[in-house]
């Protein structure tokens, strides 16, 4: 008899990471179904997933924190062997305003999900950590061993409080295996340019802020201080394709299906420290197009520098980035310039 496949539930599918993962692990032979709420996202991801993949993947509408969409989700899917969970709101900005939005949302969402596990018998379970959780460090590079300093803004704290939780749950659940996967900052689209970051309110990560500068939606790049004690005063960062970040989770959720039991944190970037202004050029570089940019202040809560060991996911993912962060700036124009020529409305100038 033909061994079914196994089916993984992927929340927030709708999203920039969740989307590009849920292409690769159609890719690499998974069943997917997701649930978004669109609080960031649009319904044509599902449409973009199908023109790539030839696949349509069911996505329930709702909020992953409603315990009652849950119960309607497991139902009718009768089985799902694995949980790749993404659903989270993630402006560091915006979870300094509004704090408890964020503790709600996205500690409220794992909390469900991860309530589902047990009765469902669930053996597989993905987290979407991030980079934050290390907070302002001094040593570098940063691996899965380096102590974690108290996080920088709630955003990050919903990030700590998460990795708590699971390997609390971990402990008391030993048949439930669960990777936790940090990542650095992912940039980047789709190599078929019909997948990319969409962010519906104002961006606040810095790919996407290039691509906004050198369109004319906004002004110019607002780089916070250029006074840093790094090689051009900017800060440093660990820039990282996103179809990159989106293989790991078809190979971790590979790795976990091989384990007994299980809960491993992996980082996931480059390993290589690029400042805001090397970014920039990057782009320039690849587009041949100038970007206007401004000098401000330094930004509240941003670190001078961060950029990540990987040697773990390497060792026991067999992962290794692929894109380089030029591949990475020439796919994220590409993926703009597709969506302006099908007339995607544009912000207003900022
Ligand atoms: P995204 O906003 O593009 O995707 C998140 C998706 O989840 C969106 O489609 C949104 O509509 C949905 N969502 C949010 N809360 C929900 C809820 N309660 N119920 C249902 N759907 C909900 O973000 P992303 O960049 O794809 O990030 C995915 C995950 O990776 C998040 O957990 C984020 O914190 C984490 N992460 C992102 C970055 C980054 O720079 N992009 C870096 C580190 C970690």
């Amino acid at each position: 008899m033909q061994k079914r496949k196994q089916k993984i539930l992927v929340t927030g599918g709708a999203g920039y990471i969740g989307s590009h993962t849920i292409v690769e692990l159609l890719d690499a032979g998974y069943d997917v179904v997701s649930i978004d709420n669109f609080s960031n996202s649009t319904k044509d991801t599902f449409t973009r997933i199908k023109k790539i993949t030839g696949v349509v993947v069911p996505n329930y509408v709702g909020d992953v924190a409603g315990v009652a969409l849950l119960e309607r989700v497991f139902k009718k899917e009768k089985y799902i062997d694995g949980i790749i969970h993404f659903a989270a709101l993630k402006s560091v900005p915006e979870s300094v305003a509004d704090p408890i939005r964020y503790y709600k949302n996205n500690i409220g969402s794992l909390l469900s999900v991860i309530s589902f596990v047990k009765k469902h018998n669930i053996t597989q379970f993905v987290f979407s950590s991030s980079a934050a959780v290390y907070g302002d460090i001094t040593k570098l590079p940063v691996n899965e061993k380096t102590p974690l300093a108290p996080p920088a803004s709630p955003y990050g704290a919903t990030k700590v409080m998460g990795e708590m939780i699971l390997q609390d749950v971990a402990r008391a659940v030993p048949e439930l295996k669960i990777a936790m996967l940090r990542y650095f900052n992912p940039i980047g689209a789709h190599t078929s340019g019909m997948l990319g970051e969409l962010p519906l309110g104002v961006p606040a990560n810095l790919a996407p802020v290039i691509i906004e500068a050198a369109s004319g939606v906004r002004k110019s790049v607002q780089v916070f201080g250029d006074n840093y004690k790094t090689r051009d005063g900017t800060c440093i960062r660990d820039y990282i394709h996103v179809s990159d970040i989106a293989r790991a989770h078809a190979l971790a959720f590979r790795f976990l299906q091989k384990q007994k039991s299980c809960c491993e944190v992996f980082n996931l970037g480059s390993g290589r420290g690029v400042t805001v202004l090397e970014l920039i050029q990057a782009f320039e570089k690849v587009t041949e197009i100038v970007v206007p940019v401004t000098i401000g202040k330094r930004r509240a809560g941003d670190m001078a520098a961060i950029y990540s060991d990987c040697r773990k996911a390497k060792k026991m993912l067999g992962w290794m980035p692929r894109f380089s962060i030029q591949e990475a700036m020439q796919s994220a124009w590409q993926w703009h310039l597709n969506l302006v020529n099908n007339k995607h409305p544009k912000r207003p100038l900022k």
